[in-house]
């Protein structure tokens, strides 16, 4: 849906031009395979986005990896838009908590976010037949692909383009499989560009440390999933 509005669609690498606003259904799709037959499952929500409006479509996935991000990002003049989708995370109780740090952050910066549709039954059948991997394996692997797939999707249908996750500043995360799962999600919608940057430089694990205390973030001890809470969860 379109209105006769327009505003100036620039993302941080520069382009610009004039681009409408957008109501986006987003329909999101995971393909599964149980017990040998392949299921689909479909997620739909509705965000009314303004095209042109971001620069950059920002996963997050809690508080402590992405806040000294957002102060960097919007120190360099970038704003982008907050995609909080993580149906990883579990049980419910947790998933609650670090959205809500994460929201409390956001609307501090007066930004905008995006929060994904909660699918953990979803998140789980895609990671069948993985459940005992280690930590920074292949769940990981595909997790993280299935994550950058859907902030790819948003930045493409929002018009900004360019996308980044917060996962990338936890040192607890492999960079290689970062850099795979951007690269597979550009490709999954052409035209995206992952903004593939090393976070934790640049002073920026200092400052995450010390952004933790001074909002007394929640900050957790396992990634997300069930699986990295079990006492024989190992990390490679
Ligand atoms: S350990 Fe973290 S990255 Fe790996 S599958 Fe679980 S939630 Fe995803």
């Amino acid at each position: 849906m379109m209105s006769p509005n327009c505003n100036r669609k620039s993302n941080i690498f520069g382009s610009t031009n004039v681009t409408p606003c957008y109501k986006i259904s987003f329909t999101s799709s995971y393909n599964l395979k149980i017990d040998g037959k392949f299921f689909t499952s479909t997620l739909f929500t509705t965000f009314q986005v303004m095209m042109g409006t971001y620069d950059l479509v920002l996963h997050v996935c809690c508080a402590p990896c992405s806040a000294a991000i957002l102060e960097k990002l919007l120190h360099e003049g970038v704003r982008p838009l907050v995609y909080f989708f993580n149906p990883n995370i579990h049980p419910e109780k947790e998933y609650e908590r670090r959205l809500e740090e994460v929201r409390r952050y956001v609307k501090s910066l007066q930004l905008e976010m995006q929060e994904g549709v909660y699918d953990y039954k979803g998140w789980f059948q895609s990671m069948q037949g993985l459940e005992n991997e280690p930590e920074r394996g292949e769940r990981c692997r595909r997790c993280i692909v299935l994550r950058l797939e859907q902030t790819a999707r948003l930045a493409a249908e929002a018009g900004c383009l360019t996308f980044a996750t917060s996962l990338a500043s936890s040192r607890w995360k492999s960079l290689e499989q970062i850099t795979y799962a951007g690269q597979e999600a550009e490709k999954k919608y052409p035209g995206t560009l992952f903004l593939n940057r090393n976070w934790r430089r640049g002073g920026l694990s200092e400052r995450r440390r010390e952004l933790i205390t001074t909002w007394g973030f929640y900050n957790q001890s396992f990634c997300g999933c069930i699986y990295s809470q079990l006492p024989t969860a190992r990390r490679l």
